[in-house]
């Protein structure tokens, strides 16, 4: 996700404290710990401090873990995703009160600067994506949400709190990034590289604008069978490293309308610039670490266009209503439940996955 920094003092981040809390911190490439931490108080105040009711971990974390993301420091509590409870709020809050459910938006938003007047909260000048980066995030007791007008949303009465942990950052994500920026339509045809959490987000919210195939692209065979059952009209095995040719005898020679990258290396990108169709979109979820190489020796006449983004979770308002409906079910992403005093398990299941089949865990606190 992004490199948004705030500057402040350590200090504000962890203010005096009353008592201490379970948290799941980073330690440094490699180290990682569940230990007793500070509680999180009020330091500014917008802020909210929210009792975590369920977690997740995600596909950054493990990058953070692996220490691809400078922004996050050691000493730092991860997680940016999941439900809980306000426990209390600054003078300046207005749209919670101690006691509300709320869900938590991976992206903080403060509603004035020039980028959140554009929707584009993502690249927030104080905020964006900073909890569990730069600022210590929701796999804990209890988590500081800043701005928490704009960056929680109420639980809808009778709303499934494990569904909603998935709006926090997947589906808005595999949505916005992937199925927006890919322009989606009405019988096109839509190739999906990676079928991870993110990139069956995008596949369960592709379906909402009808497109006549959509062809997902995994390694795994466990993934490529789940993406079946959640509405994938083929399923494409890449391991023999033919999945370019596959997909174009699949469509007549001509690739696809849009191709949404989910996985954030070379190879995957560049089966995308393979695939696409002339006047096809490639849109780019994946979180890359390394140079990508692209083919305009081949491409600059095919009138395609290449897309990246961040989640700005301007569709949340929107998704919520779909969720309401029961028109899409995101619980189904779920594979494991843990309690937060094995979120070391969790850790190592999620990181896992091709042995243990995790998409999606969940961790109670
Ligand atoms: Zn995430
Ligand atoms: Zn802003």
């Amino acid at each position: 996700m992004t490199i948004t920094t705030i500057s402040q003092p350590a200090a504000r981040d962890r203010p005096a404290t009353s008592g201490t809390m379970k948290a799941f911190v980073y330690q440094g490439p490699g180290k990682s710990a569940l230990e007793q931490h500070p509680k999180p108080d009020i330091v500014a105040p917008t802020d909210a401090i929210v009792k975590m009711v369920k977690t997740t971990i995600c596909g950054t974390d493990l990058h953070i873990l692996k220490g691809d993301v400078a922004t996050c420091r050691p000493g730092r509590i991860l997680g940016h995703e999941g439900v809980g409870v306000v426990d209390k709020i600054g003078p300046a809050v207005t749209a919670f009160k101690p006691g509300d459910r709320v869900m938590i938006s991976c992206v903080s938003a403060c509603g004035k600067c020039v980028y959140c007047r554009k929707q584009m909260f993502s690249h927030c000048t104080t905020g964006g994506w900073i909890l569990g980066n730069s600022i210590d995030g929701t796999q804990a007791e209890f988590v500081r949400i800043p701005y928490a007008d704009n960056s929680l949303y109420p639980i809808p009465a009778g709303a499934d709190k494990e569904a909603l942990v998935m709006l926090s950052d997947i589906l808005p994500t595999g949505f916005e990034c992937g199925v927006l920026n890919g322009k989606v339509q009405p019988g096109n045809i839509v190739a999906i590289v990676g079928a991870g959490p993110v990139g069956l987000a995008a596949l369960l919210t592709a379906q909402f604008y009808s497109p006549a195939e959509i062809i997902m692209i995994d390694l795994d065979a466990n993934r490529l069978e789940v993406a079946k059952r959640f509405g994938a009209t083929s399923a494409v095995n890449s391991t023999n490293g033919k999945a370019a040719d596959t997909v174009l005898k699949m469509t007549g020679g001509r690739g696809v309308d849009t191709a949404i990258e989910a996985v954030g290396i070379p190879a995957t990108f560049e089966l995308c610039e393979e695939i696409v169709a002339p006047g096809g979109i490639i849109a780019n979820i994946g979180v890359h670490g390394h140079p990508v190489s692209l083919r305009l020796e081949r491409l600059w006449d095919r009138n395609i266009a290449i897309t990246t983004r961040l989640v700005d979770t301007a569709s949340t308002p929107m998704l919520l209503n779909i969720l309401r409906s029961g028109k899409i079910d995101p619980k189904r992403l779920i594979t494991h439940r843990f309690k937060l005093d094995r979120i070391l398990e969790a850790y190592e299941t999620f990181g896992h996955a091709a042995a243990s089949k995790a998409l999606k865990v969940i961790i109670e606190a």
